[in-house]
């Protein structure tokens, strides 16, 4: 295949192995998108263009029969990009002289991404879409951030996620997904988009993120996982504390109180998969989000106890209904702690709220 960029080109841009898999949900299924970090850049390291045995067989499902050309022309690619100004003047083995014609050569980008990102370095917007879908703005972002192209494309940036930020996912939602929304407000600096990915990676992740081999900082990863297992342990934390005031009587105002409060939480650990939790373990079983809410909706039954009367002591064995016993005049009331503070819903609300107090994002500032 071959696509004119700008006809009167001095180069010839090949792609070869077009179209690998992108973003796998494996990291080990394609390992030629991964950009090298920016050290290895600056001494040069070509990895991407370095196509091993072990890259070739990992990426089977990749068409590698085709190879696509495009001509293009040095100077636009100079000025979009010190990778390709590198390669054309610096003697990278990406760029090569080959019977009087420089050619540069690539391997696995997506055909149609790479084709947006070289008309827009080429300023022919007529040929630049004005809305991209998720999925092809994270291929194109992943160029743009291996070609550090970044101020060619910064006015494309936003327009292409204004586009697409009423898709921004504010709730549950995959990994995968989460990942493409910060790789592409990473890559084009959007605070906004970025704070809110984050924010939703941190409190919406049912497990930890990964970067999916895209150009995300693994600082930025790392601090993701970090702030979520910090918000799972203040629960968990503030859970285990609540357990501890109930079995040396700092909470509760009687052993039946106590008792059945014990029991309500202890169904409360199991069902969030707490109950066996460590603080060094990393929590998988639900985001930050369903714990809360399911932290919220925790309740101790209501029991019955039965009036209080100063002369007479009360029998024992008359606690614990489940209902109101049909006595008249009523001899039970529905339990109530004589200190409110010491009451199950009380607590419970309190662990929930100082979680719920520090739900922010990352600031793509810091990173
Ligand atoms: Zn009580």
């Amino acid at each position: 295949m071959f696509l004119c960029v700008d006809p009167d080109g001095d180069v010839v841009l090949k792609l070869e192995y077009p179209n690998d898999p992108f973003a796998p949900e494996c990291s080990s299924a394609s390992t030629r998108t991964q950009k090298p970090d920016s050290n290895a850049l600056a001494k040069g390291d070509s990895s991407l263009n370095t196509s091993s045995s072990q890259d070739t067989a990992e990426s089977e499902e990749a068409d590698t029969t085709e190879l696509v050309t495009f001509r293009v022309s040095s100077r636009h690619l100079i000025l979009a990009s010190p990778v390709f100004k590198s390669a054309l003047t610096g003697g990278w083995k990406e760029g090569v002289k080959t019977e009087g014609e420089l050619q540069i050569n690539s391997q696995g980008w997506d055909t149609t991404a790479l084709s947006i990102f070289l008309n827009a370095i080429h300023c022919q917007y007529k040929r630049v879409p004005r809305s991209l879908e998720l999925e092809m703005l994270a291929k194109v972002a992943v160029i743009v951030d291996y070609y550090a192209a970044h101020q060619a494309i910064e006015i494309l940036g936003p327009t292409w996620i204004n586009g697409l930020r009423s898709s921004l996912p504010t709730t549950t939602c995959h990994n995968r997904t989460i990942a493409l929304w910060i790789c592409v407000s990473w890559v084009f600096g959007d605070e906004s988009a970025f704070g809110a990915a984050t924010k939703v990676a941190i409190h919406h992740g049912r497990s930890n993120m990964t970067n999916f081999s895209l150009p995300i900082p693994s600082r930025v990863i790392e601090q993701i996982n970090r702030d979520r297992k910090l918000q799972v342990n203040r629960i968990f934390n503030g859970l285990s504390g609540l357990q501890r005031d109930l079995l040396y009587n700092r909470k509760g105002c009687g052993v039946e109180c106590r008792t059945m409060q014990i029991g309500a939480l202890t169904r409360l650990l199991s069902s969030t998969s707490l109950l066996n939790h460590s603080l060094e373990k990393d929590y998988q079983a639900l985001s930050v989000a369903q714990l809360l809410q399911k932290v919220r909706a925790a309740v101790c039954p209501t029991w019955y106890g039965m009036f209080v009367q100063e002369e007479k002591k009360q029998d024992p064995y008359t606690y614990g209904y489940g209902q109101q016993p049909k006595k008249e005049p009523p001899t039970h009331k529905p339990h109530e702690c004589s200190t409110p503070g010491n009451a199950f819903h009380v607590a419970i609300s309190s662990i929930a709220q100082e979680v719920n107090g520090v739900w922010v994002g990352l600031n793509v500032k810091n990173y």
